[in-house]
């Protein structure tokens, strides 16, 4: 239960971890949030890796969100002849909705949105931006492209389309059944792959109507234009960097890591940067330097969690990828320069009650030299307001909803303890001073900050900061 690392740690679950026993392995070894790859596997296996988390989460005690990552439109062309073919350099090559096999001057593409959004002089990529085409024609049912970086193509590659909005809905069929099956299995945060616009979040938003918290993935540059708009709707954003180095160029990729973190924490939702963070471990015990640069980048960023795909997924140290993290992450925020770079970005408080009393437990908790900050919620909000003020005491979160507990597993510092409200001033205090003793937050007489709302159990009313010695309290637990 105890954990002083602040930046939080989201593993991929797949063949390579798809156990009780690797689970809470990599749960002890540091994972806060398990993610679901709706792109692979069956409901079956994602409703098994479900169970497995909560079976751990019961040993463990402590609360583990489940973040369920729609695959999202994927766009592809069709087949070829002797399925692959090798597209040269300067010459010219067509795609149509013609659907027989192609070959080297042309291929199906069988989605009629990219006809009609695309402009000539711009791009189309293919495999993963292997391949790259210069548009030359667009025509109802035929683009003709110039190639500009050639290669081989085999077989229903990928297709990006950097420069268009594409009148694509924001949720395919799949997506739609994939949405409902992890809704109805009780997933903590749905991920919703190559949001476009603000619309994407706010269709999805429509259907879940508050039965999970929504992660906006940014890898579209129209999503990137149009980030703090998609801010305003999502309650989490992803820099899904994969795509998003496919769809811009790669050097783009820090510069906006380091924007959507800012804005995020600015607007007061969690920001989490995913992919390829230590590749390399997919088949080696030990990250490249490189690796663990980048990971102490992004945590030095002030992310609030730093995820793992294939690492966990699908490689053969998925445990020492977890531990790795871990240790990178706790060694950076021991630095000093870490403090230094969280309150360089510091948000400034809104004009309400709630980042009054956060901002304030911030302050008195370094003038007061508490050990820790106890924030009783019910909805999670007033621990969001706190966790944005970054504060160098850690922070507790007592609620009576699991739910809640499980949905703030990935934000930043945000120590979740399941517990019964609060009947009174007196139980108030002695419950997080209980807490604070019994997982080892503060002992003795060390000092803790409480935030709390009166009347209890009432939502948005947090209005009470208190300063308490854990020692004057009697043990209870
Ligand atoms: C990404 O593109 O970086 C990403 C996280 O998405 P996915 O793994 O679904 O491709």
């Amino acid at each position: 239960m105890h954990r002083r690392r602040r930046t939080r740690i989201i593993a991929t679950l797949g063949p390579a971890s798809n156990s009780f026993e690797m689970i809470k392995k990599l749960s002890e070894a540091g994972a806060d949030v398990f993610r679901l790859n709706m792109s692979h596997g069956s409901h079956r296996e994602a409703s098994d890796l479900y169970n497995m988390v909560r079976e751990v989460e019961k040993v463990t005690g402590r609360p583990i969100g489940i973040l369920a990552d729609l695959q999202g439109p994927k766009l592809r062309v069709g087949t070829f002849k002797g399925n692959s073919v090798t597209i040269k350099k300067g010459e010219k090559f067509v795609l149509d909705m013609d659907d027989s096999l192609g070959d080297e001057g042309r291929v199906e593409l069988p989605h009629p949105e990219i006809y009609e959004a695309v402009m000539p002089k711009t791009e189309l990529l293919l495999d993963d931006g292997k391949i790259r085409l210069h548009i030359d024609k667009v025509e109802e049912k035929r683009i003709t492209t110039t190639v500009l970086v050639g290669g081989k193509l085999s077989n229903r590659k990928g297709v990006n389309v950097p420069s268009a909005i594409l009148p694509l809905a924001a949720l395919t069929e799949k997506d739609k059944k994939d949405l409902h099956f992890a809704l109805d299995l009780g997933v903590d945060w749905v991920a919703l792959s190559f949001v476009q616009r603000p619309q994407d979040v706010q269709e999805a938003k429509d259907i879940i109507a508050g039965r999970a918290s929504i992660m906006a993935k940014i890898e579209k540059p129209s999503a990137v234009h149009a980030i703090d708009e998609i801010i305003a709707l999502s309650d989490g954003v992803m820099v899904a960097r994969g795509d998003m180095g496919v769809e811009m160029p790669m050097e783009q990729v820090p510069p906006q890591q380091k924007k959507i973190i800012r804005h995020a924490r600015r607007a007061g939702i969690p920001s989490v940067v995913a992919t390829q963070m230590l590749e390399s471990m997919i088949t080696s015990p030990v990250p490249t330097r490189a690796e663990v640069s980048d990971v102490a980048n992004a945590v030095f960023d002030g992310a609030d969690a730093i995820m793992l795909s294939a690492e966990s997924a699908a490689g053969d140290y998925p445990e020492e990828a977890v531990s790795t993290m871990n240790r990178v992450a706790k060694s950076i925020e021991r630095e000093p320069s870490y403090r230094r770079m969280l309150n360089k970005d510091e948000a400034t408080p809104e004009a309400t009650t709630a980042d009054a009393i956060s901002a304030a437990a911030k302050q008195v908790a370094k003038t007061v030299k508490a050990k820790a900050i106890v924030c009783y919620t019910g909805s999670g909000s007033t621990a969001l307001r706190a966790s944005r003020e970054r504060p160098q005491a850690s922070l507790l979160v007592l609620t009576p909803n699991i739910g809640t507990a499980r949905r703030l597993a990935l934000v930043w510092g945000l120590n979740c303890v399941y517990s019964q409200d609060a009947i009174n001033f007196q139980d108030m205090i002695d419950k997080a001073c209980n807490v604070c003793h019994e997982y080892g937050y503060a002992v003795g007489d060390d000092r803790i900050v409480i935030m709390a709302g009166m009347p209890f159990g009432t939502p948005g009313k947090t209005n009470v900061l208190r300063i308490s010695r854990v020692q004057d309290y009697h043990i209870k637990v």
